[in-house]
């Protein structure tokens, strides 16, 4: 006989956001629990803005794991954490909190997530290469850091809005190794001569605006250029199509948004995650 009682008691991580219900990040981190033999569960938590902070006493109440962030709650969770990654600090927004011996440790997988899909799935080292990015928002800012702490010896920021891309512009050259320059982002983009990887990190083409293009000159694109684009759902965007239609190798969302998944999930847990499994299981959910 087994002198060991049982435990019904899971290991609970999540996300806080608003809205949340569609948010599929929870079939990724079930599918890699279940493979993993793990006793965690993932929950959507519907959080409005203003009761992020009794959200947060109720994490720490249910003796939770960690936390996933998503819109509005990345930048406002920062005063509610008890320390930060240096690259959180650096970019001014958590995507994932971790706590560590009761203390809520506020960290950023999305950048972290694009470089290990470059490097995994599209088999390229950022170090030295030259960079452009379409777009200055969230995704593009953990983007561009992580980039330029990889080692991007050059990174672009192409924008609609000058001050959102400026301020980026600022950050890289202040706080990271890599040569940041901002371009205006108006009528057709033309891609410099020398690009290594030009990524779309706007949202457009976002489901369900999913026929949608960035504003480029395609023409500028050559087949030694690696195009990248963050929409993971459909994973085979209108703009990967247009690239791939130009000669250009393409990495899609899917791949971030399963790396940053994974990254967190190691955060956890402390065991490495089976991508191939998370992957498999969005792709299911996206019909990819
Ligand atoms: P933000 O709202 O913070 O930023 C949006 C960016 O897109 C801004 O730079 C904005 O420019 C630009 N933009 C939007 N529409 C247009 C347009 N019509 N023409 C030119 N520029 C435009 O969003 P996030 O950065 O948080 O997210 C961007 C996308 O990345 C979303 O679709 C999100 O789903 C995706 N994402 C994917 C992840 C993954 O793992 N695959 C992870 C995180 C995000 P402006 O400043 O001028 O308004």
């Amino acid at each position: 006989m087994n002198d060991t009682p049982p435990s019904y008691l899971s290991d609970l991580v999540g996300v806080f956001g608003y809205p949340v219900a569609e948010n599929p990040t929870i079939v990724m981190q079930e599918a890699a629990f279940r493979a993993k033999g793990l006793n965690w569960r993932y929950l959507n938590i519907e959080v409005r803005p203003e009761q992020l902070a009794d959200a947060v006493a109720g994490l720490r109440a249910f003796n939770m794991r960690g936390i996933n962030l998503t819109i509005p709650h990345k930048i406002a969770i920062i005063p509610l954490l008890d320390a930060l990654s240096p690259e959180a600090e650096l970019m001014g927004a958590v995507n994932t909190v971790v706590v560590e011996h009761g203390k809520l440790v506020g960290n950023n997988t999305d950048g972290k997530g694009f470089v290990q899909s470059l490097r995994e799935d599209a088999g390229m080292d950022p170090a030295g290469k030259r960079v452009v990015f379409l777009g200055a928002g969230g995704a593009a800012r953990a983007m561009a850091v992580e980039m330029a702490l990889a080692g991007a010896s050059h990174i672009t920021i192409a924008n609609r809005t000058p001050e959102r891309g400026l301020s980026l512009v600022e950050l890289l050259n202040e706080k990271t190794p890599t040569q940041a320059e901002f371009e205006h982002w108006q009528g057709d983009y033309s891609v410099p001569d020398g690009a290594d990887i030009l990524a779309n990190a706007t949202s457009i083409g976002l489901f369900p605006d999913v026929e949608a293009i960035p504003a480029i000159d395609l023409n500028s694109i050559s087949p030694e250029l690696l195009v990248c684009d963050v929409i993971p759902n459909p994973p085979h965007t209108a703009f990967l199509q247009a690239a791939a239609a130009h000669g250009a190798r393409t990495l899609d969302g899917l791949g971030m948004l399963v790396g940053q998944g994974a990254i967190a999930f190691r955060m956890w847990t402390g065991v490495d995650a089976p991508t191939d499994v998370m992957r498999e299981a969005l792709e299911e959910v996206f019909g990819g």
